[in-house]
């Protein structure tokens, strides 16, 4: 392509808010990589320093810097692909490039991207399908998120409009905003992305803040192997979130929304984006005086934490920001930013026109309102199931989930995806509330819990978990750089020549250093996959430890 060509591309970006994302996708779709000429173009299209934009480029998975580039197959390695064989898959093209998680652990096989699109294989049948329907409510509670949900045309403006929705918008636009923030804060809804922050605080800061203009920013950067709760809210309630973005503007005196979604969510993108305009041409976004626009990922587990989302979004080098100050007062472009996850904001619209208390007691015993939960791996029914917080694990696997494969016994499962690590034995008879889970070293967070059985090696399932948190460490800080490493190789199988003593005290140093002294989450929560290793499975570290010894005196 020609100079004119890249400064066309340029000049419809540019006047854009956080352009660099949206320009890095329309170079890397229209010539299938980045190249230098490109990256040059962008430096002084955008005028950023050349040495900033080419270590930003190459900080995300996706953006290839040479052919065959976008057409290259992408193959998820994630946690559960990794089980059923996508290492092999891997080896088995020359110009494979591999893709940490997919966010479709309830698909059956591992998958390929290819061009935007997912298959079976680089040349076969198209499996780009919407995320699987939700069961139809196998608990049979009363559902806050997922309560209209199944309904085909919901995610339709008309559809949504015709079950209720925009209602709770036209309805605070007659509130004040103290309120409307009264009524989030006494319905007890907390951060459903995991940091469990209590939502109405969260807008009263952002209200109270000086600065302008403020904005409201939907992580949708849903990369937490193992958790895929996101996208079927995308794509079957997207306008649900769109309404939670603008019942929050309203709260909070916001302009500008965004919606930051994983990369690897194409099909959701389009899905979002018809929605968007729906909104806007009805009147619900734009002429109400605040917009949303949508932003995809690059592919970097980390822009799920607050900081490097917002970096990503400003066009910087998404490393996580030190804190304080916090994104309430210096969010986007430094200004007061709302971050919510996706399954906060959906939940905001029912809370309005229901009322705070009829949220509250959704939840069992003195828990608050209800969690989405990603169940994958070695289940009978893996998929989204919309939980009372306070329901115990055993009710969720064995009545509501069918329970282990035939013949098999559930050996372990994790929490939070792959950050909380593991629970197996007694232990898993815990209530699914973070007091309950915390007792025992671990939380819920975002919701994903994969299921291992009695066939599964947990040594290998560690390994590929620890292998991804070294794989997306941001590099920032050295606890976290090099533990996930060191970590990943003593779960290595060559890698053990030292004594079973030491090599159980250093994996235990190791995590202590990397909780106490790393940066963001990502450092303080990935040791809980080894200390947790080391707590349930001590028989198998046993074997495996006295397999490597033996192997090492033959040599
Ligand atoms: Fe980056 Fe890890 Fe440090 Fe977080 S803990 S800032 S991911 S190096």
């Amino acid at each position: 392509m020609g100079q004119n060509e890249d400064l066309n591309l340029i000049a419809q970006w540019k006047h854009q808010p956080a352009p660099l994302l949206g320009l890095m996708h329309a170079f890397h779709d229209r010539d299938g990589h980045i190249s230098d000429e490109a990256i040059r173009s962008i430096s002084e299209g955008l005028r950023i320093p050349l040495a900033d934009l080419y270590s930003t480029v190459t900080f995300y998975h996706h953006f290839s810097r040479k052919l065959p580039g976008k057409k290259s197959p992408r193959i998820c390695t994630g946690t559960i692909c990794s089980l059923r064989g996508a290492r092999d898959l891997l080896k088995r093209f020359d110009n494979a490039v591999e893709m940490p998680c997919a966010g479709r652990c309830d698909t059956p096989i591992p998958l390929i991207l290819k061009d935007d699109v997912f298959t079976l294989s680089p040349s076969a049948q198209l499996l780009d399908q919407p995320s699987p329907v939700p069961l139809p409510n196998p608990g049979g509670i009363e559902e806050c998120l997922f309560s209209k949900i199944r309904d085909p045309d919901r995610k339709t403006l008309e559809g949504y409009q015709n079950t209720n929705g925009y209602d709770a918008l036209k309805e605070v636009w007659d509130m004040s905003p103290t309120d409307l923030i009264k009524i989030v804060e006494e319905s007890g809804l907390a951060g459903r992305g995991g940091a469990g922050f209590p939502t109405g605080k969260k807008w009263e800061a952002v209200l109270l803040a000086s600065g302008n203009p403020k904005s409201i920013v939907c992580n949708a950067d849903e990369g937490e192997p193992g958790c895929f709760k996101d996208r079927a809210l995308l794509d079957y309630d997207v306008h649900a979130v769109i309404e939670g973005m603008a019942i929050a503007a309203h709260a909070t005196g916001a302009e500008i929304g965004f919606i930051y979604l994983r990369y690897e969510y194409p099909k959701t993108a389009k899905t979002i984006e018809n929605a968007l305009n729906e909104a806007r041409q009805a009147g619900f976004l734009g002429r109400s005086g605040f917009d949303v626009h949508i932003r995809r990922g690059g592919g970097a587990y980390i822009c799920g934490e607050e900081g490097s989302l917002l970096n990503s979004l400003e066009g910087k080098h998404p490393y996580p920001r030190n804190r304080p100050p916090f994104p309430v007062t210096h969010g986007f472009n430094q200004q007061p930013t709302v971050v919510n996850n996706v399954e906060t904001l959906a939940a905001i619209a029912p809370i309005v026109r229901h009322g705070p208390d009829w949220y509250r007691g959704l939840g069992l015993g003195e828990h608050n309102g209800t969690k989405l939960i990603s169940l994958s791996g070695d289940i009978q029914y893996p998929g989204n199931y919309e939980i009372p917080i306070g329901l115990s694990l055993p009710t969720l696997l064995n009545e509501w989930a069918g329970g282990p494969l035939k013949g098999r016994a559930i050996q372990a499962v994790t929490m939070a995806g792959l950050s909380g690590g593991f629970l197996a034995g007694e232990d898993l008879n815990v209530t699914l509330d973070d007091p309950a889970l915390q007792s025992l070293g671990t939380f819920l967070g975002a919701g994903g819990i994969m299921v291992f059985d009695d066939r599964r090696d947990m040594i290998e399932v560690a390994r590929e978990a620890m292998n991804f948190f070294a794989d997306e460490s941001c590099g920032k800080c050295f606890p976290c750089r090099i533990g996930t490493q060191r970590i990943s190789e003593r779960l290595g199988l060559n890698n053990v020549s030292i004594e079973p003593k030491s090599w159980l005290e250093e994996v235990q140093d190791l995590g202590a250093v990397m909780r106490s002294t790393s940066a963001c989450g990502l450092g303080t929560a990935a040791p809980n996959v080894s200390d947790s290793l080391l707590k349930y499975f001590p028989e198998q570290i046993e074997a495996y430890l006295r397999v490597t010894a033996d192997k090492e005196k033959e040599t």
